[in-house]
């Protein structure tokens, strides 16, 4: 086993904690990347309040890009020196769900305190969301990552392994919206941005923004809203409608995990419409809704995770999209940092002004990073 330095969650709501790690050379179909860059995602801080259980010590983040620096067996035509992004998705290829072309909800289970992780002394570690990233390496399956180009900055390829493909895929892929469409976007943070340039690349006729902040809702029209309407009006699916020409929405992403977002959703649907469920509440809690409405008016509620993505389609297409122009990057993140900072960064992703917040390694391994 190689040692690495990694920032490990010894308790939860406690500072992570900067140390030495021990990580296994890749297994069966793994591959080992060195990470250049990963961002800090809310769902990495949920884990790390304690909000949804799970092991300790445990690393998190999930959401990186570097290169492939060793390749085990079977691990396809990957080879050492590729650029690639790193996912959560650990799909097995071959269980009902992955077959069906849901690999987001794979049903073959993989054990994360039996993973590549150990700590210094040999006692185990969680290698949170089959990932590990808040570290200088990680070893995971060849199907979680994808090989990008070497001209794509690390710290913009790395957004694309949770924020954007979950925003914009929850627009493409959930709620598979048509040209002409009417949308709202509930939360206009780093996932809520990525669904409002969803919609704009799907062909929304409209797209409402509603957030807590008047920054934001500026922030989001840069995306593609059309209208910005404050969450803390008394009534604003009112606001919504209005801004709609009147009717409900064909679709309403719900992407903040929120509970009085979630029980308000279906009033801003339209008849026929469908509320995408994609923010991540904690365990435990419960929201409400009038079953009789959405019958009577044809109306859905569906859950989606990871945007429904199959990576291996979906990120070279919004590769293709960057480059072309037509899917913002660049403007996502709001901060750079080092791995010894990470606590500050997470402090300064939970005020909610941030957009991202990416950790950059080492830019001396020469591995090609593209710290700013
Ligand atoms: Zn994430
Ligand atoms: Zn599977």
């Amino acid at each position: 086993m190689q040692s690495i330095k990694a920032a490990v969650c010894r308790a939860f709501g406690e500072p992570l904690v900067i140390e030495d790690i021990l990580i296994s050379p890749p297994g069966m179909g793994e591959v080992e990347v060195t990470l250049d860059a990963v961002a800090i995602c809310h769902s990495d801080i949920s884990f790390a309040s304690g909000a949804w259980g799970g092991h300790l010590p445990a690393v998190y983040g999930h959401e990186a890009a570097g290169v492939i620096s060793k390749v085990g067996d079977g691990a396809g035509d990957f080879r050492i020196g590729d650029p690639v992004v790193v996912t959560l998705i650990r799909a097995c290829g071959s269980c009902p769900s992955c077959a069906g072309g849901k690999p987001t909800v794979c049903e073959t289970p993989y054990d994360t305190v039996k993973g590549p992780l150990r700590t210094a002394d040999g006692g185990p570690l969680e290698q949170a969301m089959a990932c590990g990233a808040f570290a200088e390496k990680v070893v995971v399956s060849h199907r979680q990552i994808v090989r990008i180009p070497e001209t794509l900055p690390k710290e913009l390829a790395s957004l694309l392994s949770c924020g954007v493909i979950t925003g914009v895929g929850a627009a493409v892929n959930a709620a598979k919206l048509r040209p002409g469409q009417d949308v709202v976007v509930i939360g206009a943070g780093g996932v809520g941005l990525n669904a409002i340039q969803g919609a704009r690349i799907a062909g929304a006729r409209r797209i409402v923004a509603v957030d807590m902040s008047e920054d934001k809702l500026d922030i989001a029209k840069e995306f593609g809203a059309t209208h910005g309407v404050l969450a803390s009006l008394e009534q604003p699916w009112k606001a919504a409608h209005e801004a709609l020409g009147g009717r409900g929405a064909d679709a309403v992403l719900i992407t903040v995990g929120a509970i009085p977002a979630y029980d308000q959703a279906p009033r801003y649907l339209g008849r026929g419409g469908k509320a995408i469920m994609i923010g991540m509440p904690h365990s435990g809690d419960m929201s409400s809704y009038e079953p009789v409405v959405l019958a009577a008016l044809g109306q859905g509620m569906i859950g989606s995770k990871m945007g429904d993505v199959v990576i291996q389609r979906d990120i070279p297409w919004m590769i293709d999209l960057y480059e072309q122009g037509r899917l913002k990057l660049d403007e996502l993140i709001s901060g750079r940092w080092t791995l010894s900072q990470i606590n500050e960064a997470i402090e300064d992703t939970k005020t909610g002004a941030a957009k991202r917040n990416v950790i950059i390694f080492d830019e001396d391994r020469g591995s090609g990073g593209s710290a700013a």
